[in-house]
């Protein structure tokens, strides 16, 4: 570890030697606590960490079966997260597609032909601009890192949180998995809340704050196949346009199976489905096979292939980030999707969380105090969900345009990827 060029070991610093609790260990939570560790100036005491999670061990192993874009043509991206974090060699050797100059982001049209394939050149130090990884590979790999340093409590929920008098935070805590009763407690000097989009302190603390509708609604599941997986999912990842508005993400998840989310305005948000009804599961698939119909092949073979285990219908949702008043809230801080929940649309919430992580541990060993170190943190987090989130709308309201309006998309499309590569981006 390095010492920090501004910091001399004599200083003392406003963590040292104090309490942190970390709720959640996702993607932000777990960037966090490396990044703090990693910087850390280690003639310092360092602080106590304390991470709880809602999920066990086990459960949480079963909520990773997706795969995830991380980016890396700036430093915004997962990767560039993950190059700071020091993770970046730990991490390549799981990725799916992205490496050498195998696979790339394309869009289709609705037979598969190729209308744009992009691929921008990588950010200084990296060795790709965009990467597909299997999410589970991903967690796995920062969850051994904080695991080498710290330990987390599986199975423990954090429901509430209040700021005392004397300046500190006192956590209510429901052991045992999707209890919300809390039958414990704890204290901390900073609160670093991670808990994800559906964040139970969020609507403890700011219970005004919550998701929005996006206006699209995505419906799909995983597809398995014994031997490969089919031509162009073998080694690309993409979206496919209809012009008619419903449009389809896919993507390998590893190299016997594709992920398929076939999406559609709708003006009404749609319920969640029971993931446990075989019934409901066949009919999301057969209303994936009738919606879709106008796509050629693989698609068809793709649903038809869909393990029914896997089927999903949600509404896209997000919510906007917010600064923190810190004189108000106490020395709590949100990150990643606790703060600004972006739906699988914006394709960006990973690397966003993980950037968090590592720019809230960077401020945090740099300032002076908590209330300057969550003011700078703001100051380059809420810029950069603003941005994602807005883009994402945006790709929402095109992927599903008709009409003119989808025709001038299409042509944006075919002259965008033309001036990235005039313009030496791509
Ligand atoms: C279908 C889908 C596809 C996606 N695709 C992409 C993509 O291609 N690229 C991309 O960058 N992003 C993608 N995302 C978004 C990305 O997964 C999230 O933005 C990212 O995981 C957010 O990280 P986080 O740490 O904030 O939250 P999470 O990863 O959700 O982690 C929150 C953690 O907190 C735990 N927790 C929850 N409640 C509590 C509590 N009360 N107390 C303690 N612990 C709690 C949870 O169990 C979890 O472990 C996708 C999301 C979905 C749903």
């Amino acid at each position: 570890m390095a010492i920090a060029s501004n910091m001399t070991p004599e200083e003392k610093h406003f963590l040292a030697g104090k309490r942190i609790i970390v709720a959640g260990a996702g993607m932000a939570g777990l960037a966090f606590v490396t990044g703090l560790r990693r910087q850390w100036n280690p003639a310092l005491q360092p602080p106590e960490i304390v991470i709880y999670e809602r999920d066990t061990q086990e459960t949480s192993v079963s909520r990773e079966g997706f795969s995830l874009s991380l980016a890396g043509y700036d430093e915004t991206g997962g990767l560039y997260a993950l190059k700071q974090l020091g993770l970046l060699d730990e991490v390549l050797p799981h990725v799916l597609l992205g490496l050498e100059g195998t696979g790339s982001f394309k869009v289709w049209g609705r037979d598969f032909g190729e209308q744009m394939s992009v691929r921008y050149k990588p950010a200084r130090g990296l060795p790709s601009a965009g990467i597909r990884i299997a999410r589970k590979n991903l967690r796995k790999v920062l969850l051994d890192a904080v695991e080498a340093t710290d330990n987390i409590t599986w199975g423990s929920a954090c429901v509430e949180a209040q700021k005392l008098a004397s300046g500190r935070v006192k956590v209510k805590l429901a052991r045992g998995e999707h209890d919300s009763k809390a039958d414990d407690e704890d204290e901390c000097d900073l609160l670093v809340v991670a808990d994800g989009a559906s964040s139970k302190l969020r609507a403890c603390l700011r219970p005004d704050d919550t998701l929005r509708y996006a206006g699209a609604v995505q419906l799909g599941g995983s597809a398995k196949f014994e031997d490969k997986i089919p031509h162009p999912l073998d080694d690309n990842w993409g979206m496919l346009l209809s012009g008619r508005g419903v449009a389809c993400f896919l993507s390998p998840i590893d190299h016997h199976s594709v992920v398929w989310a076939l999406s559609r305005l709708e003006a009404q948000e749609r319920r969640r489905i029971n993931p446990n009804d075989p019934e409901t599961a066949e009919k999301v698939i057969q209303e994936g096979l009738d919606l879709g119909h106008m796509f050629g092949e693989p698609f068809q073979t793709i649903v038809k292939a869909t393990d029914p285990a896997t089927v999903f219908s949600m509404p896209a949702r997000d919510k906007q980030p917010f600064y923190h008043d810190v004189s108000d809230l106490g020395p709590i801080v949100f990150i990643g999707d606790s703060n600004h929940a972006v739906s699988p649309f914006a394709g960006y919430g990973a690397s966003l969380a993980m950037k968090d992580g590592w720019d809230l541990a960077e401020q945090i060993r740099a300032a002076s105090d908590v209330e300057r170190a969550v003011t700078s943190y703001d100051a380059i987090s809420v810029p950069r969900a603003i941005k994602v989130i807005k883009e994402s709308h945006w790709r929402i309201e095109m992927a599903h345009s008709t009409g003119i309006k989808g025709m001038v998309f299409r042509c944006f499309i075919a002259f965008g990827g033309f001036l990235l590569w005039l313009t030496g981006r791509a």
